[in-house]
This record gives C-alpha cells, sequence and structure tokens, in this order.
C-alpha cells in the first residue's frame, strides 16, 4: 500500500507512534491562555493541531489553561472560541477549562507532599530568587525544605483555607536545587493569589502555576501528542517528572516546534495589549493588528491564513518568517474569489461634452475576469464621471499610460475618450476635464485607429456612491520590531491609516455584505467593513496592494 509522507517532523512522529500502536487514536488540543485575543501565531499553533487531528483522523480539543485570573477575562474566552471557529476548525465535545480541574490538580499536590515530593517554602521572591542560583552556578536548599510531610500538609491545607496572605507562602516540587535546568530547581506549583477566578469565582485563594498544571491537564484528556512551541523544550522534563510521580490516568508526550515570527509584526499578547491600551490602534481587532480578529477585519480571508500556514512549513527551529508570505497567500487567494469592482479614490470630474445630458447607459461587465459564475454587475455610464487625479495629466512622457490632454484612455469596461480641456481654479488645479467620447469603442478599438495605450477605472457621477475608503498599510516601519531590547512602540509606522472619506464607488457596491471583499481594480483588495458598513454609509477597508501594475494584470486590452 502506498503511504502518504509525513508533511513535517511531528506527522512523521505520530505516524510512527500509530504504526507501532504506542497509541491508537491521536488526540491534540490548542490551549490559549485567554488573557487576549488570538494572533497570528496562534493561528498556526491551531493549524498545527488541529490539522494533525484532522490528517490522522483523531480529535483535538480547545482548552482554556485558565490559571491566571487576574489577567484573563470572559472577553478574550469568547473571543478565542469565535476566532477558531471562524479559521474553520471545531473542538472535540466542549470547551474545556483548565479551572475545572483545580480540585483534581490540588489533590495531586497534597499527594506530592504525602510522597515526600513537595514542601511548603516561606521565602519571599526576593530571597528566593537569590537561592535559586543562576545558569552558572547551582541553586541552594530552601531552609523550609525539610518540613516534614504532617507540616506541609497542614500548611498546603491553611494556603487553600486562605490563613495566608499573597506571596507569604508557596508550595514548591521537591526536586534538584542543583540541577543544570533551571526548571528544576524546585519549582513552585501553587501560589496564593486572593482574587475571584471567572470560571470558580471565590471557591480557590490558590492557583497551580501554569507548569504544574499544563501537562497534568494534558493527561486528563488523554492527549497523546501535546504539542508546543520551543520555549517550553527546557520545561519538558519538569513536565515529565510531574507525570512520573503522579497518579495520572495517561501520559502525554510533548512535541516543540518553532514559533511563528513574522516580520513587521510583533505577537506577545502583552505587546498587543500596549498597542490596545495605549490608544495606538482602536481595539484587538483593529485591522492593522495581528490578531485573528484583526486580520479578519482587514479582509483576510481563513484560507488564505491557513495555506500561509501550511506553506511556512512546521520545523524545529524558530525563525523570522517574511510577512511578505502572508500578504501573498492573501492576494492569491483574493484574486482568484475577489469580485471585481471599481473604486474611485482621489476623485477628478470628467464631463464628455458631446454625450447627451440626462442619459444613462447600463453597460454590463463581469464580476470576475476567469470565473463568468461569478456573475455580472450594471455599471451605469453618464455623462459626468470621476477619475483618480492621478490619471489625468496635462501633459506627459510616452510612459505615462492613462488619460492626458488631447489623447486618449480607455474608461474599464466602457468608451474609449479623449481629453479636450483641463478646468483649473484660481489656483491652477486641474478642478474638471472636459472629454470627447469616442463612438462605437466598446469592446472595439477606435475605428480611425488611434488606439488608447491604457485603462482606467471610472465611476458615473450621477450613478456612483461616496464611500469612505480606509487605507491601511503595515503597523510597524521596522522590520523587526521588538528584537532584542528595541522599543516596539517608537516603531509604529505614521502612515498605517489614512481614511479617505469621499471615495466613489460604483452604484452595485453599496450592496456588499460586511466582510465581502472586493478588488478595486488597480488600488488593491478591499472588504466591507465587518461593523461600520451600511447601504446609506458604505465603509471599505483597504486588505492589501495589488502586487502587479495594471499593465501587468494583462486586462488593458479588453
Ligand atoms: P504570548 O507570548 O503572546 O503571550 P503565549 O504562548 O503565552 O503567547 P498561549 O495562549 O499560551 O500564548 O498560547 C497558546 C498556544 O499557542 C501555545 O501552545 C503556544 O505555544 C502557541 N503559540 C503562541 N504563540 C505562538 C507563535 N508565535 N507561533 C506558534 N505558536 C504559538
Ligand atoms: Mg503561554
Amino acid at each position: 500500500m502506498e503511504k502518504t509522507p509525513a508533511s513535517n517532523f511531528l506527522e512523521a512522529i505520530i505516524s510512527e507512534d500509530l504504526a507501532a500502536g504506542r497509541v491508537q487514536a491521536v488526540v491534540t488540543r490548542f490551549p490559549p491562555e485567554p488573557n487576549g485575543y488570538l494572533h497570528i501565531g496562534h493561528a498556526k499553533s491551531i493549524c498545527v493541531n488541529f490539522g494533525l487531528a484532522e490528517t490522522f483522523g483523531g480529535r483535538c480539543n480547545l482548552r482554556f489553561d485558565d490559571t491566571n485570573p487576574e489577567k484573563e477575562s470572559q472577553e478574550y474566552i469568547d473571543s478565542i472560541q469565535a476566532d477558531v471557529r471562524w479559521l474553520g476548525f471545531s473542538w472535540d465535545g466542549e470547551v474545556r477549562f483548565a479551572s475545572s480541574y483545580f480540585q483534581q490538580l490540588y489533590d495531586w499536590a497534597v499527594y506530592l507532599v504525602e510522597q515526600g515530593n513537595a514542601y511548603v517554602c516561606d521565602l519571599d521572591a526576593a530571597q528566593a530568587r537569590e537561592y535559586r542560583g543562576t545558569l552558572t552556578e547551582p541553586g541552594r536548599d530552601s531552609p523550609f525544605r525539610n518540613r516534614s510531610v504532617a507540616e506541609n500538609l497542614g500548611l498546603l491545607a491553611r494556603m487553600k483555607a486562605g490563613e495566608f496572605a499573597e506571596g507569604e507562602k508557596v508550595l514548591r516540587a521537591k526536586i534538584d536545587m542543583a540541577s543544570p535546568n533551571m526548571n528544576m530547581r524546585d519549582p513552585i506549583l501553587y501560589r496564593i493569589r486572593k482574587v475571584p477566578h471567572h470560571q470558580t469565582g471565590d471557591s480557590w485563594v490558590i492557583y497551580p502555576t501554569y507548569d504544574f498544571a499544563h501537562g497534568q491537564e494534558d493527561a486528563i484528556e488523554g492527549i497523546t501528542h501535546s504539542i508546543c512551541t520551543l520555549e517550553f523544550e527546557d520545561h519538558r522534563p519538569l513536565y515529565d517528572w510531574f507525570i512520573e510521580h503522579l497518579p495520572v490516568p495517561s501520559r502525554p508526550r510533548q512535541y516543540e516546534f518553532g514559533r511563528l515570527n513574522p516580520s513587521y509584526t510583533v505577537t506577545s499578547k502583552r505587546k498587543l495589549k500596549q498597542l490596545v491600551d495605549d490608544g495606538v490602534v482602536d481595539g484587538w481587532d483593529d485591522p492593522r493588528m495581528p490578531t485573528v480578529a484583526g486580520m479578519r477585519r482587514r479582509g483576510y480571508t481563513p484560507a488564505a491564513i491557513r495555506k500561509f500556514c501550511q506553506m511556512i512549513g512546521t520545523t524545529r527551529s524558530d525563525g523570522v518568517v517574511d510577512v511578505a508570505m502572508l500578504e501573498f497567500a492573501i492576494r492569491e487567494d483574493l484574486n482568484e474569489n475577489a469580485p471585481r469592482a471599481m473604486c474611485v479614490l482621489n476623485p477628478l470630474k470628467v464631463v464628455l461634452t458631446d454625450y447627451p445630458e440626462g442619459r444613462v447607459e447600463e453597460l454590463v461587465a463581469a464580476r470576475h475576469p476567469t470565473r463568468p459564475e461569478l456573475g455580472e454587475r450594471v455599471l451605469p455610464f453618464t455623462r459626468e464621471l470621476y477619475i483618480d487625479a492621478e490619471d489625468f495629466r496635462e501633459e506627459a512622457n510616452k510612459k505615462y499610460k492613462r488619460l492626458v490632454l488631447g489623447k486618449r484612455v480607455r474608461l474599464r469596461n466602457a468608451y474609449v475618450i479623449e481629453a479636450v480641456e483641463a478646468v483649473k481654479d484660481a489656483a491652477g488645479t486641474v478642478v474638471e476635464v472636459h472629454a470627447r467620447v469616442i463612438a462605437d469603442t466598446i469592446g472595439n478599438d477606435p475605428a480611425d485607429g488611434i488606439k488608447p495605450k491604457g485603462v482606467i477605472q471610472w465611476v458615473s457621477a450621477s450613478s456612483g456612491r461616496q464611500a469612505t475608503v480606509r487605507l491601511y498599510d503595515r503597523l510597524f516601519s521596522h522590520e523587526s520590531p521588538d528584537k532584542g531590547d528595541r522599543d516596539f512602540m517608537a516603531h509604529i509606522n505614521p502612515d498605517s491609516l489614512r481614511v479617505v472619506a469621499g471615495a466613489w464607488i460604483e452604484p452595485a457596491l453599496v450592496q456588499a455584505s460586511p466582510e465581502q471583499g472586493f478588488q478595486f481594480e488597480r488600488e488593491g483588495y478591499f472588504v466591507a467593513d465587518r461593523y461600520d458598513h451600511t447601504e446609506q454609509a458604505p465603509v471599505f477597508n483597504r486588505t492589501i496592494g495589488l502586487r502587479d501594475s495594471w499593465g501587468d494584470q494583462g486586462g488593458a486590452g479588453e
């Protein structure tokens, strides 16, 4: 029988585990902490975890690792679920919470104490740091390390009962203060936090650390392959130690892959939160944010994000991925799927002086050049039109293939016109262009043989509609805005948003539904804003510019 080759090292490991009978069915999980919105890095992790379950006919859980109540919230829980669904994945059964295992985790902490493998320690944070040693020097045993099992059990029960203040005591594993792996130097299992929890309310005043909770949560859920990013590689010996020393129901194995770090982007929730809190952006779902919700509002599609995550591969090394690869995936998808439409961002009025006033020709144009099944739209052609001010010059050299006084240009999907006169204001600025229509040029070259050199977009001044168009660009102007100790806030691109209040759009566009994407010909890809777009007041966000100029797209000749 032919075997599909593994497309990455994780697939290879799982194939072998299944072949050797080490696991019967693959169970993975995506375990976000609900302390922020998901970002592009999480999308990668989601694609990896849900993707492996799909590939091997297994299951994938969605579990909130909610061990830090003060930083977590229901808003984040809701947004994370919406984002996973939007990306196109469904988790197995109900959504899960680490907090539903708090009693079990506590019982296991008691078990470790009973076995002489954990103790209550009274060192304060500064002392604990000092005792911990450094990467080059071993740590020293805490003076509380040799408390009796009975004393530890009593103190732990009193910690749980709320008898001590925050920071007064912690529960630590008794492993090895001289271990070269700092994570093994008697790590903290429980700390006192007198804060209510969004799921468990006031039930607990002690909370497990992420390190103590994470692996055991996986064991409870029967996760076969615990996939995480490389920074947890050094934690693996600790997770394995817990699994060996506790009566857990299953034995998950952890595998690490490299984090996704796109250039021109920050992917730390703390930093993303700072952008929101400081008002640099308009919220977690601002279209400039690398969050899933932001990308969604920007007009990125789930299919393109998934494609990108697949394109970049899943490897054992951390590295920066050129954000242009993500943009490439978006363009490729939108080029294939987005209907075409016309929008004039910087309007200049053209009056076709030889075209009858009040006449409306309902021209018909394909919504997509290669996909007739997407249908057609009506483009009303009238005496007064708008073209982009950039598309007209009084004089120009041969390289300029747009409208020039005395010369011709084709209006996209419509007639060839010839500019006759430039009307100027007192300051000498061109405010209107008078032109004439070359008869019988829809779908034909001019009969006199004088062909136009270029094609430009246009919108009828009487039938078109005004719209707000938000031109988004990269949020950071530095390739690696937060590398080392660089201050990412100092590298915000000042031009990441330009709002055009008076753009003109072809009339069919007012019926766009929120989140519908388009290619505005020659301008780029745009999406009707998820929240603000209405038929009365259309609002479009620029998803991304066109990679190629109009001429390179081969659409100029008709
Ligand atoms: P942050 O550093 O932004 O706070 P985190 O890793 O603490 O992120 P979690 O909610 O713990 O955020 O992440 C959930 C899962 O997503 C983890 O398994 C984590 O390894 C993975 N993940 C987070 N960031 C990335 C990334 N940039 N690339 C790939 N996977 C990631
Ligand atoms: Mg984390």
